[in-house]
């Protein structure tokens, strides 16, 4: 029978139902996770023993750039990426490179390979929705989803300064179904706009040029939005001012701006059973907080601004936090933020692409090599650790690297062993620039995580953030049967001995997804089926209808019609919607 399987004996980390290392016994049915199977079941079952081993759910990345139109630009703007890592072709996979900005096949390969079975491209630019479709449904092994980039499309600016959130909503609830996302992506809002003036702006209250809508009635508009239609996910901010020294204090003020909204997830689904309320709690999901928290008033005084974000999110419940971690070697900046990409072009003298999306946002990349002999990329390394190390609650953290922008996410493993070994991480301060240490407060802190932890930053909390918890991220009845085995006994575990750690990280011994061994020690074992993941939103017909009428009057100014602009089903692989706001 596909899809049945029991993993018998393992060590299990299940934080959404409590479970710290506990020997279990997971029992996954035709790919759903079941309390136990049937005799009959059971002769048919694959049986892994995990004795000895360290079992947790499906790795789930919430945050990362793998698919569209900057991530192809990547690949173009560095063929010399293509030599660095190269992966042969089997009877079952395709050939691959890439080291910062791999294939897409590789892709999905090296995710499968470090235990990952789900992850959200983080930045859909609407009109180039088709072709990031595209590319998702050419990345295998993976389940996937895609965030919509708004907070500088032309529609939600007008709307949001004119205080019309109704038009607004209907307007969201539209564009999520035309482009099949899942959730609100919000990039530098109002100053990517300016940026086709060769302009920023520099604080929340800078109104930009023509539309004079400021950063901070795009974030209070499009949060109230997001609740009010009930959105799987909160609002996902990249801040304003983000790399730029002194940029903590903006990242700090735009989320007291959400302080005061109740999250409302008002999802049709049904729920995995889990101990833990698996519902997000966040009504703002601040990523890669890292480039976010920049202190000092130049390169020259540049420091960490971590620690004051930090204790801001300790006395908060309305954030969650990604890292972007900062694993040094060679990485490739993209972004929607235009004007920062540019900046750090400038910084760098390199290479440089910069595209605007007619009447919608724009995106630049830059490639990038983060050496831990330079002040300010040792201090961002610093930094990365601090986001995870220095909020005490890890239901408000998620690990990622913002892939490939502070490096790619085939570094995750070393991540994830800086923050479980305080050894390593006084290894790397050794091998850096002095900064580090100096301008951080990295040093002084002793906190070591425990692979419980570890399984909230990279499953049950990603799962939960952005509302997938009812099918990833836990072992819940109910619950998608996508499991990883590392080869890490939990009782033998010794943080002083961190390369084992970063190995066992590095290639799961095994891959499950929906039941079935998808790669066994680093080599694939199949190709499964996967989904896309989109939200299917309702609002009041008439509300959409007025919206729309007004849309296809403003469509001229778009370079093509307006039949051309949705992205079909068929663009995707399996198709799954969401339904959200049903009462409507
Ligand atoms: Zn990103």
């Amino acid at each position: 029978m596909t899809g049945t399987i029991v993993i018998k004996n393992g060590s299990v980390y299940d934080p959404l139902n409590e479970v710290n290392g506990e020997k279990q016994d997971i029992f996954i049915k035709d790919g759903k996770v079941v309390s136990e199977l049937s005799d009959a079941d059971m002769k048919d079952a694959k049986v892994i023993d995990a004795t000895g081993k360290t079992v947790m759910p499906g790795g789930v990345d919430s945050h990362s750039h793998i698919a569209g139109a900057k991530v192809n630009v990547g690949r173009m703007m560095r063929p010399e990426d293509g030599y660095k890592a190269t992966m042969g072709k089997t009877a079952i996979t395709h050939s691959g490179s890439g080291e910062t900005v791999p294939s897409v096949y590789m892709e999905g390969y090296e995710y499968s390979q470090m235990g990952y079975t789900t992850v959200f491209e983080a930045a859909v630019p609407p009109m180039e929705a088709r072709h990031t479709h595209e590319e998702m449904r050419s990345i295998p092994m993976l389940d996937m989803g895609g965030y919509l980039v708004l907070g500088n499309n032309w529609f939600m600016m007008r709307y949001l300064k004119e205080g019309d959130i109704d038009r607004a909503a209907a307007y969201v609830s539209w564009m999520m179904k035309t482009h099949k996302t899942y959730g609100i992506k919000c990039v530098n809002p109002a100053g990517v706009e300016n940026w086709g003036w060769g302009k920023n702006v520099s604080s929340l209250d800078e109104a930009n040029i023509h539309f004079e809508v400021t950063p901070r009635e795009m974030i209070d508009g499009l949060t109230e939005v997001n609740e009010m239609l009930g959105m799987p996910m909160s609002m996902h901010l990249h801040a304003n001012n983000l790399g730029h020294p002194g940029c903590y204090e903006t990242t700090k003020e735009s989320l007291k701006l959400s302080s005061s909204v109740k999250a409302n997830q008002d999802m049709d689904i049904e729920w995995a059973e889990t101990k833990i309320d698996p519902s997000r709690d966040q009504s703002v999901y601040l990523t890669h907080m890292q480039f976010n928290a920049f202190a000092g008033t130049s390169w020259r005084d540049f420091e960490s601004g971590v620690k004051p974000l930090a204790d801001y999110v300790n006395n908060a419940d309305h954030v969650v936090i990604d890292s972007g971690c900062v694993p040094f070697g060679e990485a490739t900046c993209m972004t929607g933020d235009g004007p920062a990409i540019h900046d750090v072009a400038v910084l760098t003298g390199g290479k440089w692409s910069n595209t605007d999306v007619e009447l919608e946002c724009g995106a630049g990349v830059c490639p990038f090599t983060y050496l831990k002999s330079n002040p300010v990329h040792s201090t961002q390394w610093a930094m990365g650790l601090e986001c995870l190390l220095l909020i005490d609650d890890p239901w408000k953290t998620i690990m990622t690297t913002d892939s490939p922008n502070g490096g790619p996410f085939t570094k995750y493993p070393l991540v994830m062993t800086w923050l479980m070994s305080e050894k390593f991480r006084d290894q790397t301060f050794s091998e850096c620039h002095k900064w580090a240490n100096d301008r951080s407060t990295l040093g002084g802190v002793d906190r070591e995580m425990s692979l419980y932890d570890i399984a909230i930053l990279t499953r049950a909390n990603t799962a939960k953030t952005i509302g997938m918890a009812h099918r990833k991220g836990s072992f819940g009845v109910g619950a998608d049967g996508d499991v990883t085995i590392y080869d890490i006994d939990p009782s033998k575990i010794d943080t002083r001995e961190y390369s084992d750690l970063i190995n066992k990280f590095s290639t799961a011994e095994y891959t499950i997804k929906d039941g079935q061994v998808v790669c066994h020690n680093g080599e694939i074992t199949m190709i499964p089926e996967r989904r896309t993941y989109y939200t299917d939103v309702s609002v009041p017909d008439a509300n959409e209808k007025e919206m729309l009428k007004d849309v296809q009057e403003w469509f001229r100014y778009y370079s093509h019609g307006f039949n051309h602009y949705p992205t079909p089903e068929k663009y995707l692989v399996n198709p799954t919607a969401i339904k959200v706001n049903t009462e409507q």
